[in-house]
């Protein structure tokens, strides 16, 4: 099936490219141990967000949707010792097995987990202009909302990621829709007039299916433009 092609051409690619780490490995066992959904991000896209944090030289970062702390972990990797990410988290188990993970990492005292609806928690969260990457991938129906935050904590050509943007290509079927096609498509919207930021749609193929992320990057910040 394409599927089997598709999970052997990630598995080829990461031999060569991503070294066993125990640590990664570990948290979506214990995630799955504790009846997390498998719905983390894949090993390549998590190793993506590593890089492009090195490559951006990102110390803060916002994180919409811990589940068990993969992505976070390969973020946190990247960050410097005073770094921080703050990444939001609906349910308390999620969080707990999070926390352990990190903990279990060497990681904690670089992140904070915040528990519960990320649309109640983000607006609380101060340091406008002061986050270099968002990293969004909770929800897809409050996309729009998250980006919205996200777009007023990021610096001047700041990052934000959003993934699951491509959802097997339905996003651009006019018939289909749900909450999650629907959060994407009102985010697309909204980009496309929106000054401050660019973006551009990444579709990937892999163990997680086709799917894609969008990389958006701030052009400008809002409370800059007042200037
Ligand atoms: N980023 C994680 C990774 O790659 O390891 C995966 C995150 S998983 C796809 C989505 C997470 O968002 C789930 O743990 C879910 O509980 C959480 N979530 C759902 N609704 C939320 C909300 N309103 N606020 C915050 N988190 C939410």
């Amino acid at each position: 099936t394409d599927y089997d092609d598709w999970l052997r051409s990630d598995q080829y690619h990461n031999s060569f490219l991503v070294k066993p780490d125990p640590a990664l490995d570990g948290v979506n066992q214990v995630g799955a141990q504790n009846g997390l959904p498998p719905i983390a991000v894949s090993t390549a896209l998590g190793k993506f967000l590593n890089l492009l944090v090195t490559s951006i030289g990102a110390k803060k970062i916002i994180e919409v949707g811990t589940l068990a702390g993969y992505s976070t972990l390969w973020m946190a990797k990247a960050i410097p010792e005073d770094g921080e990410i703050i990444t939001f988290e609906l349910e308390e188990k999620h969080a707990k097995v999070a926390r352990e993970n990190l903990e279990k990492a060497n990681v904690s005292h670089k992140v904070e987990v915040v528990v519960g609806p990320a649309a109640e928690s983000l607006p609380k969260i101060g340091g406008d202009g002061t986050f270099d990457l968002a990293f969004i991938d909770a929800d897809k129906e409050s996309n729009l909302e998250y980006f919205k935050q996200a777009k007023r904590l990021l610096r001047t050509k700041g990052v934000i990621i959003v993934d699951n943007v491509v959802r097997n290509g339905k996003v651009a079927v006019p018939e289909e829709s749900n909450n999650s096609i629907e959060g994407v498509r009102r985010l697309l919207e909204y980009i496309k007039g929106d000054k401050e930021v660019e973006g551009t749609t990444i579709a990937t193929v892999g163990e997680k299916g086709y799917d894609g992320f969008l990389y958006a990057p701030s052009t400008t910040h809002p409370s800059l433009q007042l200037l």
